[in-house]
């Protein structure tokens, strides 16, 4: 069993840890690593990862079921689309179901059938923090993914990231929340075989800049099962050092941007806002912003009517 108080600390380290990673590796997104310089990362503009990482969190707490849910993030999306904000390389997947919505398509069947891209992952985070149940984190997912993502391999890895930083948020360790992410992969997809065994073959191996790379390692981060895999393998073998482990993350040839925003979330989940070097949340854009939803998802999952009904989880 494994259970401890769930704290506002937590889910202040997950919103403001994600919007850290983001925000480090937004400029850096389309660098190599070999042109990414550690010392000159620096944490002010969020990107879109970020922008709809806050789009959710607006809908879990304005939501009360998983269809007033995917409702309220249809509406979410639509006014991120017309924001003058949307100007920070936002990706095609997110942009076409956010046009396909405000044409009138249902949020149910805006989303591209082929799009697996790491947009539905990225921004999965508030659904594992507020909400109660693996059973609802799972279909919450399911649904943040319909109006934008509809390749079931998006879907699955969504639902896989929203339980995993479920399970930080739990306490649960790293390395087990790898091994069952595993299991819940294998159980639902035997195509995914491939890259969980180069995903095995890695943490044996252990060469990060190996491993975090397309050559025989778990890839580059832009499709949804290469970016979960990426950020679980830099949370087990750096998840007790926030700030290594996010700089690690961002200096990828990949999705620098996308892979630090995992990364914090999960390492803000499971060891809270503290965790955070302040050096980076000096100038972080719309840090208020965050920390007001992150108090407001607290308030939310205190107040989900499921949450004493919920048996204790066991790994
Ligand atoms: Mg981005």
């Amino acid at each position: 069993m494994c259970m401890r108080p769930i704290t506002q600390d937590l889910i202040e380290g997950a919103i403001l840890g994600a919007a850290v990673g983001d925000a480090l590796g937004y400029p850096v997104e389309f660098l190599s690593r070999q042109n990414i310089k550690r010392e000159a990362l620096n944490a002010s503009l969020i990107s879109d990862d970020t922008q709809l990482m806050m789009a959710i969190a607006k809908a879990v707490i304005a939501a009360r079921t998983a269809t007033g849910f995917g409702f309220h993030f249809a509406k979410e999306l639509v006014a991120w689309l017309d924001s003058p904000e949307n100007n920070r390389a936002p990706g095609m997947a997110c942009l076409t179901g956010a046009r396909r919505l405000k044409s009138g398509v249902p949020w149910q069947e805006a989303g591209g059938l082929q799009s697996k891209g790491a947009g539905s992952i990225m921004r999965a985070a508030p659904i594992g923090l507020a909400l109660t149940s693996p059973s609802r984190v799972i279909e919450w997912s399911r649904f943040s993914c319909l109006p934008t993502h509809r390749h079931p391999v998006a879907i699955l890895a969504t639902q896989a990231w929203a339980l995993a930083i479920f399970h930080a948020l739990h306490g649960l360790p790293f390395e087990t929340i790898s091994k069952n992410t595993m299991v819940f992969l294998h159980r639902r997809d035997a195509d995914l075989d491939l890259i969980l065994n180069r995903f095995v073959l890695s943490k044996i191996n252990f060469k990060p800049e190996i491993a975090l790379g397309s050559y025989m390692g778990i890839g580059d981060g832009w499709v949804a099962e290469e970016a979960l895999l990426m950020a679980l393998y830099v949370a087990e073998k750096f998840g007790d050092r926030f700030d290594e482990a996010i700089e690690i993350a961002v200096t990828i040839d990949g999705d620098s941007d996308t892979v630090g925003c995992l990364v914090g979330a999960i390492l803000g989940a499971r060891h809270g806002k503290s965790a955070i070097s302040d050096k980076w949340l000096t100038n972080l854009e719309h840090k208020d912003d965050l920390f007001t939803l992150a108090e407001r998802l607290y308030q939310r999952r205190a107040a989900d009517p499921f949450l004493f009904k919920t048996p204790p989880w066991r790994p």
